[in-house]
């Protein structure tokens, strides 16, 4: 693939890390190519950043056709960069496209794109720990035309924002309601493609709750109600009487590489991890009886965040005494040292730039 490259007159700096938050700073540069039906994708190119400029009648701004990636480019203490387990993004955006009908991407034009993309705003890799820069891919149906069918045009963009530390005061965990009027997504619907539209959905709930005092939600099947989800925008965990059990992916779930990644970190480190359902009631009847030890989210941005209080019907349950429980510890840790490349990478799972 050829990517033509437009350099910037006029470069920023990288801001001081204590003041990077999430998603707020955006580098020099952007990369965006063009799909069509006939010509397939085409005319890659990093261009200045710069704002998008969009037909009014564009399929993104009236039937929601976007689907979106994110991952992290990291420091390392020698001053290297390296990604973490880039492939699975970039196979995942292609299910998500299929998913909702736009166009994917060759595997190896896409790596091209994001190595050759990072190498060019390296210098926006913050180097103090526990910050990186976060890659947003994404991608949008983009058809001059009201007419509803699957598109024929597409843009794919990927955009950059160096990213403040998570945890800037330790890691405390978070409390959590469960939710039981709104649901994310349902089997069939598009839960595990990883599109705007989920987020749009399920943005209520998460207000509703910030309201009463709590970080996210925990979801429900939107069948039934009854069993566990998702977190938030993360997947989530829950160690019971010493086994890892995490909800399996049955359609409504969006496949998480750091759910996919602490998945094989427990079991080559000898833990039962159990993927299947798991119901509210057994949630709470092992927050009752005690043995629901430790409980957390995971995902990119925060890699895993612990649970402290889980509400459900107006009840309040408290897990492992509000703080963070020695696994969810061990497992930030390792993830965490892998990535920012102070723990021996044994999986195979970190590109180098
Ligand atoms: C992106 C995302 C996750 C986490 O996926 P990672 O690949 O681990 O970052 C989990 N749930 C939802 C809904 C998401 O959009």
């Amino acid at each position: 693939m050829e990517i033509k490259i437009t350099k910037t007159t006029n470069k920023g700096t990288l801001p001081e890390a204590s003041t990077l938050g999430f998603g707020k700073v955006f580098t020099d540069h952007m990369f965006i190519m063009d799909y069509s039906q006939d010509k397939g994708w085409q005319n890659a190119r990093i261009v200045p950043f710069q704002r998008l400029s969009i037909h009014p009648a564009s399929t993104v701004l009236h039937y929601g056709s976007e689907i979106f990636e994110g991952l992290k480019a990291y420091r390392t203490k020698d001053g290297s960069v390296q990604l973490f387990r880039p492939l699975e993004n970039i196979k995942r955006l292609n299910r998500s496209a299929e998913r909702m009908c736009l166009p994917t991407i060759p595997e190896e034009d896409a790596l091209e794109a994001l190595k050759t993309f990072i190498k060019v705003e390296e210098d926006w890799v913050p180097s103090k720990e526990g910050t990186s820069l976060y890659i947003r891919p994404f991608m949008f149906g983009n058809d001059e035309t009201l007419g509803v069918h699957a598109v024929k045009n597409a843009t794919f963009v990927i955009i950059t924002s160096p990213v403040g530390s998570y945890y800037k005061e330790g890691i405390n965990p978070v409390k959590i309601m469960i939710e039981d009027e709104d649901v994310r997504a349902v089997r069939g619907g598009t839960g595990e493609a990883k599109c705007g539209g989920n987020y749009a959905a399920s943005n209520r709930a998460g207000q509703r709750a910030e309201e009463k005092g709590y970080s996210q939600v925990l979801w429900l099947d939107g069948v039934e109600r009854k069993y566990i989800e998702e977190v938030g925008a993360m997947n989530v965990m829950f160690k019971i009487n010493g086994k890892v059990v995490t909800p399996k992916l049955v359609g409504s779930i969006l496949p998480g590489i750091t759910r996919k990644s602490i998945i094989e970190i427990l079991k080559t480190e000898g833990y039962e991890v159990e993927e299947r359902l798991l119901s509210v009631d057994e949630l709470i009847e092992a927050l009752e009886n005690g043995t629901l030890e430790e409980a957390y989210g995971c995902g990119t941005a925060a890699v895993v965040s612990p649970i402290g209080e889980l509400a459900y019907k107006g009840k309040k349950y408290s897990i492992n005494n509000g703080k963070i429980g020695s696994l969810t510890q061990y497992l930030y840790d390792t993830l965490t040292g892998i990535q920012w490349g102070n723990v021996e990478d044994k999986f195979g799972w970190i590109e180098k730039l």
